[in-house]
């Protein structure tokens, strides 16, 4: 019997642990790499709207710190957990180093529900969680950003909390601020941007053209409307989108501006005019081309993953893909961009911005996209070709390209016991 670990950590600990044996990491390192090296669970008393006092909890998790501060973005999910933070914190760790950025990996979480809450509420649990944790964030050791469910205005909270504590205005201790305090321009569009860039280049490595392409996406928040808006500019067919009330399908295409625009005005994807209603399950498995989930972990699973019909997938989310449903999809020849790789834009302008804020010097928009362009193709092509050197898949050949990276760094600085 398939025993499917939907415990992300579980996932990010056996991804680990296949490539340290590949790369044949002494007992030492894969003890030090495979566990967090800080964590922080916080609680904190909020003040809400109906005048009564709730206790918040959050996490704020570092994996790795050896190639230089942690970054890492901030989801408040009703269910974030602790195992699902330490997940994440390990795969920034792993994905700094794919585009070989001077970042090591965190993450962080509050249990709440933006959606059931008021500004005003949104805004002091923001306040309260930076409070709690300016003990470990700055701008030369923990710099967060933003993730499911927090936005420029949520940064920009922090910043202003943060800042206050320090006395000063400290602009690099956050990445994803609204432009007015010191945000970097292409931040916003930078994760969804990246993930164009990379399904462009596995596109043509497989031969396939954009314009002959039915896209499906599965999330439609900051990275997923925002891939599907510059992929359906690349000349793909979105026909497939969804949101946590579900997904809506149209074969024949979907107006990703006017789906945008629907989204804003009813708060929501459903009943967006000319789609057909479908499931998140069944988005996943709907025929397509390339298929871009952008939600969730754990989406593509071993139950549906010898259903699902696109040649391509781009992991615009962070671990939407089993272990075991990997290694089917790898079986049935579908190519996967890893995570790892294929959301990495949003960190590689993140550390741009951190740039832009220790200098107080910004740059033109044009510039960050040329410099994310580079970078983003440059990993690409260098994860491409150390899968062919080691005749694995591509997120075999970023965790061979990342995990080595980060055990150098550990060995020449002196800090795994020989
Ligand atoms: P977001 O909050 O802006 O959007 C999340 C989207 O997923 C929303 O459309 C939401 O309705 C949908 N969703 C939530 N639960 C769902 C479910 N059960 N089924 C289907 N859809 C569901 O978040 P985001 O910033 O776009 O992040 C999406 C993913 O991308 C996450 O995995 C995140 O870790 C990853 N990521 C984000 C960034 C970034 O810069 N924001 C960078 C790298 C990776």
């Amino acid at each position: 019997m398939v025993v499917e670990m939907v415990n992300p950590y579980n996932v990010a600990v056996t991804q680990f642990d296949e490539v340290a044996e590949r790369l044949g990491l002494s007992q030492a390192m894969r003890v030090i790499l495979r566990t967090s090296k800080r964590e922080l669970t916080v609680h904190f008393p909020v003040l809400m709207d109906d005048g009564q006092v709730r206790m918040f909890t959050g996490y704020r998790v570092q994996h790795n710190n050896i190639r230089g501060p942690v970054k890492g973005g901030l989801r408040f999910t009703p269910d974030v957990s602790l195992d699902e933070v330490r997940a994440l914190a390990m795969w920034m760790t792993w994905k700094c180093a794919v585009v070989d950025i001077p970042f090591g990996g965190a993450k962080g979480g509050v249990i709440c529900d933006p959606a059931q809450m008021s500004t005003g509420e949104l805004e002091r649990v923001s306040r309260g969680y930076a409070e709690e944790i300016a003990v470990l964030i700055g701008p030369d050791s923990d710099i967060p950003a933003p993730d499911i469910n927090t936005n420029a205005q949520v940064m920009g909270w922090i910043m202003d909390t943060y800042s206050t504590y320090r006395g000063s205005a400290v602009p690099a201790v956050i990445t994803g601020k609204p432009l007015a305090i010191g945000g970097s321009k292409g931040r916003v569009e930078a994760t969804g941007r990246g993930v164009q860039i990379v399904t462009r280049e596995a596109l043509l490595d497989l031969g396939m053209r954009p314009e002959q392409c039915a896209v499906v996406i599965q999330g439609f928040g900051n990275v997923g409307s925002i891939t599907a808006r510059l992929l359906s500019a690349m000349g793909c067919k979105i026909v497939g989108v969804s949101d946590i009330a579900g997904g809506v399908y149209n074969p024949s295409g979907i107006d990703i501006a006017m789906a945008v625009r629907y989204a804003r005005e009813h708060g929501s994807l459903m009943g967006l005019p000319g789609t057909e209603r479908v499931s998140n399950a069944e988005l996943l498995e709907l025929p397509c081309d390339v298929l871009v989930p952008a939600a969730l972990e754990s989406q593509i699973t071993h139950s549906n993953a010898g259903k699902i019909k696109a040649r391509l997938i781009v992991e615009a989310a962070n671990g939407p893909t089993t272990p075991e449903a990997d290694a089917i999809l790898h079986e049935r020849g579908i190519t996967i961009v890893p995570d790892i790789l294929a959301n990495a834009g949003g960190v590689t302008v993140s550390y741009f911005e951190w740039v832009q804020g220790l200098q107080h010097f910004f740059w033109r928009e044009q510039e960050i996209n040329s410099r994310l362009e580079a970078i983003m193709v440059q990993s690409y092509q260098e994860v491409r070709e150390k899968a062919r050197e080691h005749q694995v898949d591509l997120r075999m050949g970023a965790y061979l390209l990342a995990v080595a990276r980060v055990a150098e760094a550990m060995d020449v600085r002196g800090r795994c016991p020989r």
